[in-house]
């Protein structure tokens, strides 16, 4: 959805919609798991600049909830993790801040970000807020096993046969001699 400033000059536009896996590139750091659902209000705030100076600013405030899949961090096995967040957030156009003075906003509680040419993507914020919200590290269970270093087997599931102690440099030399016997 597309928030066109000379719309919302108008008026603000309330949205309430349900986006589709895929609507929002979330990368390789997690996938959308069925619909994600999105509701809150755009609209415009003029920032007087001195004489004649208007910039418009879009504040764009709402909340997300979805369902996510994110790799375990020890086994990489995909974890289900619901995520919901509210947000409010102030838009300038990239342009405005050229001149890179600090300029103070009358606003403490939002955060500024900047958009392009004439209009805001309201999925190029999902993307940056579903990001933000994701856990720093998920595992699928406090205890998770994780992979075995040296045969990659996932040790939750599967008691693999590589013993645990530092590897006897002798059994390397022996499997060094296979693999070249191998080839
Ligand atoms: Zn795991
Ligand atoms: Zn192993």
């Amino acid at each position: 959805m597309e928030f066109k400033v000379i719309e919302l000059e108008r008026e603000p536009i309330d949205f309430d919609l349900e986006l589709a896996p895929g609507a929002v590139d979330l990368g390789e750091e997690a996938t959308q798991i069925g619909q994600m659902a999105s509701s809150g209000l755009a609209e415009v705030l003029h920032e007087h600049r001195g004489p004649g100076e208007v910039v418009a600013d879009i504040r764009l405030r709402g909340k997300f909830a979805g369902k996510f899949e994110v790799p375990c961090a020890r086994c990489v096995e995909p974890v289900e993790i619901p995520l919901a967040a509210e947000f409010d957030l102030i838009f300038r156009p990239s342009e405005a801040d050229a001149e890179a003075t600090e300029r103070s906003i009358t606003a403490p509680e939002t955060e500024i970000g900047y958009y392009l040419k004439d209009s805001l993507l309201l999925e190029d914020v999902l993307r940056e807020q579903v990001l933000l919200s994701l856990p720093v590290r998920t595992l699928c269970k406090p205890d998770c096993k994780g992979l075995c270093q040296r045969c990659g087997a996932n040790r939750n599931s599967q008691a693999c046969q590589c013993d645990e102690g530092p590897s006897d440099p002798r059994w390397e030399a022996l499997s060094g001699l296979r693999s070249k016997i191998k080839s």
